[in-house]
């Protein structure tokens, strides 16, 4: 039994936001009517540790529905936003960071990774099916067509269109079903160590981190430095069975 799909993560892994940081700061201070000074821009917390620190209430359906998607990007801007206008009520920061996740579901807020193109193409040329799993909303697919993603895929699958998020199994074994393979036939490339590689795993794919900085500390699946680099894991996982 050899390798037959690849599926990928989309955000950080196929595709990046846009926007620098002053951007979203000035579209925040636009949405708020206020001044954002250069001394609060500061970079803007971790959304892995945001995510993490809300496992206890909602964090794992956190992309489950485009409701569920909206409030949590609200919730994470108006954390953000949260000592930059301290006057402000809190349903203003929530409306500005319900603004800012419509904002981002413009296609031309979001582009490729530089070598995504390429890594596609050659494993579509190598028969591979290939498929998009991300928890995303439903302005996944127009995002990822107009980046000539979606030429280069089977399927698309985002989590609030089927109703499960990662790192839960259903998500991954829904697209299982749609490449029409095995979970041990699979490979899974993303860039979380907790919705990607564990998710994946438990669903019995093959995880692959991709960590473009190399910052990752050591962990126990392959790990990339671009999506070009992946048809060489499969290869050693074929070349392992064979
Ligand atoms: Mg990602």
């Amino acid at each position: 039994m050899t390798i037959r799909a690849i599926f990928y993560d989309a955000g950080h892994t196929l595709v990046r936001p846009r926007p620098e940081v002053d951007e979203v700061w000035d579209f925040l201070a636009h949405q708020l009517g206020v001044t954002i000074d250069a001394g609060q821009r500061g970079p803007f917390p971790d959304v892995a540790a945001f995510f993490y620190s809300r496992l206890g209430e909602d964090g794992l359906g956190a992309y489950a529905s485009d409701a569920a998607a909206r409030a949590f990007w609200s919730e994470y801007y108006a954390y953000a936003l949260r000592d930059v206008a301290p006057g402000l009520p809190r349903a203003e920061l929530l409306t500005a960071g319900s603004a800012m996740f419509d904002w981002y579901n413009d296609p031309a807020q979001w582009q490729p990774f530089p070598e995504a193109l390429d890594a596609l193409r050659a494993a579509k040329a190598r028969g591979l099916v290939q498929g998009v799993v991300s928890d995303w909303g439903t302005d996944l697919l127009p995002i990822l067509h107009a980046h000539e993603i979606t030429r280069l895929m089977d399927f698309v699958v985002a989590s609030a269109v089927v109703g499960s998020s990662k790192p839960h199994r259903e998500i991954f074994l829904y697209a299982l079903g749609r490449a029409g393979v095995a979970a041990r036939e699979a490979v899974y490339v993303g860039d979380s160590y907790l919705a990607d590689v564990l998710g994946s795993r438990a669903a019995g794919l093959h995880p692959v981190l991709i960590d473009r900085e190399g910052a990752a500390p050591p962990i126990d699946a392959p790990v990339v430095r671009a999506l070009t680099d992946v048809l060489d894991v499969v290869d050693r996982i074929d070349g392992a069975r064979a």
